[in-house]
């Protein structure tokens, strides 16, 4: 049997706020605009200009449900099931994917927002993870 693949070392993903959800660390395009998330120097996912051409942008850690599945069985070491797999478009635009904090499936246009599911030695935050949210469905903050 292969041995599953050393985990990558951890980067920050996401910046704690004083209250409310964290900020998520993205990137704008300063060629054509485009928000995206997570954070990365290889270049815009629309125009394909440089790396050089991103500037980090923190992002709200807010958004909304586009779709849910709830996984019951998964065969990955090291993976406890269920857990739900989610869609979200965040409130500054970029469409994600990420695992809900908490059980059941969100209808779409439920409102979700990111909480810190996981830090490294120095309290960064390295894992993200969404949580229904008392936001009405719809409402941007
Ligand atoms: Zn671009």
């Amino acid at each position: 049997m292969p041995e599953p693949h050393p985990a990558a070392p951890a980067a920050a993903i996401a910046d704690p706020r004083p209250s409310g959800p964290p900020d998520l660390r993205g990137v704008a395009c300063t060629a054509c605009g485009r928000v995206a998330f997570p954070a990365q120097d290889l270049g815009c996912e629309r125009c394909g200009a440089d790396g050089a051409a991103l500037r980090p942008a923190a992002l709200a850690g807010t958004g909304t449900v586009a779709a849910a599945a709830v996984v019951r069985r998964h065969d990955g070491p090291g993976i406890d099931a269920p857990f739900t797999a989610l869609a979200i478009v965040l409130d500054d635009g970029p469409f994600v994917h990420a695992l809900l904090d908490g059980d059941g499936g969100p209808a779409p246009g439920t409102r979700v927002e990111a909480v810190a599911a996981g830090t490294d030695g120095d309290g960064a935050i390295v894992e993200v993870r969404f949580a229904v949210s008392g936001d009405a469905a719809g409402g941007a903050a």
